[in-house]
């Protein structure tokens, strides 16, 4: 690593979360890079929001010098927040681009994810995800399937795990020799659902973004598969890394107590999950009935029933005498004194 990297400006642009491994935030989700110690050649895992890609490239010239470019672009899967600067940044880079084969669809213009269910949780930001991109980019001349033996290209001593249930190509990235592992959105060191906490970085290890997964028991399976790797350090889509005992006790019981502390009490997913095959999703549950327009319906009768009733109040107040002074002069006073005044 270069010297600067003890510059607290540096520090304020990424992080470490292990030797050869770095992250960065932008707004709310997280990057990563990772080096290959063997012949310092990196790459870089996810691709941000639109916003992301300048601050990628400074970090990149930060940590690997200025023109460096990574061997590829890895992805945990495709959702708009993790691929927002990837076509950007690769054909900047002109580098290749690996996914699990079932998140295909989405990175090659062929499905879009099923909506987003704001219905599964308060906080604001699973409120406004039915906002969010859910249509497929199209990076096709560029992709590339990870090997189904497990290994990941370029990270000699790495192994990927699919972990469905968020998306049906998620994969997480492990490094089995020191257990660090990057989970993508299998689960999360933050609440996702809360602006607050996402931008507060408050550390909670807590499961999938719940407005954005469509399978809930295949996200259980897949935190449970996480847990039993035993991991040292955990780096997510969303909050801070975390690790020691506050982690490893967490995330156990995020696996055995899954539907408690995971799974929301409502929701499009929960009791119907959405099914994708290596095409696409095939099966999407129908939108709930919504009552919003009824409750609208209803607020707006209830408005103007009110405003009719004060109107007419008004109207009668105005027929009766209104003070001291009006009732004096409409009740006590002699007929022709009331018509001189
Ligand atoms: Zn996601
Ligand atoms: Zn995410």
């Amino acid at each position: 690593m270069k010297e600067q990297l003890t510059h607290r400006d540096t520090h304020s642009l990424y992080f470490e979360v292990a030797p050869h491994v770095w992250g960065t935030k932008d707004i709310f989700v997280n990057m990563y890079m990772v080096q290959n110690p063997e012949d310092n050649s990196w790459v870089l895992i996810d691709a941000g929001l639109k916003s992301s890609a300048p601050k990628i490239k400074k970090m990149a010239a930060e940590l690997f010098g200025p023109d460096s470019k990574p061997n590829a672009i890895l992805l945990t899967h495709g959702h708009f927040d993790h691929v927002g600067s990837l076509q950007k940044l690769a054909d900047e880079w002109d580098v290749p681009v690996y996914v699990h084969y079932l998140e295909l669809p989405y990175l090659s213009g062929r499905s879009s994810y099923p909506p987003a269910d704001p219905r599964s949780s308060s906080g604001l930001m699973a409120k406004v995800s039915w906002m969010y991109p859910k249509k497929p980019i199209n990076v096709e001349h560029r992709l590339h399937i990870l090997p189904p033996d497990g290994r990941v290209p370029f990270l000699p001593g790495w192994i990927y795990i699919n972990t469905p249930g968020h998306a049906p190509g998620h994969v997480s990235y492990f490094r089995q020799r020191d257990k660090i592992l990057i989970a993508g959105d299998a689960f999360t060191t933050t609440k996702p659902e809360s602006v607050m906490s996402v931008m507060l970085q408050r550390k909670k290890l807590s499961g999938p973004p719940k407005y954005f997964t469509y399978d809930w028991t295949a996200a259980g399976v897949s935190v449970k598969n996480l847990a039993e790797l035993e991991p040292a350090v955990v780096a997510t889509g969303h909050g801070q890394p975390m690790s020691g005992d506050e982690m490893r006790i967490e995330l156990t019981n995020l696996a055995v107590h899954f539907n408690d502390l995971a799974v929301p009490n409502k929701g499009r997913y929960v009791d119907d999950p959405a099914v994708a095959d290596a095409s696409g999703f095939k099966y999407i549950p129908p939108k709930p009935k919504d009552n919003t327009v009824l409750l609208l319906a209803i607020g707006v009768g209830l408005v103007a029933a009110a405003g009719v009733y004060f109107l007419t109040r008004s109207a009668n107040q105005k027929r009766k005498p209104k003070s001291f002074w009006d009732k004096l002069a409409g009740e006590y006073l002699p007929k022709k004194l009331r018509d001189a005044l």
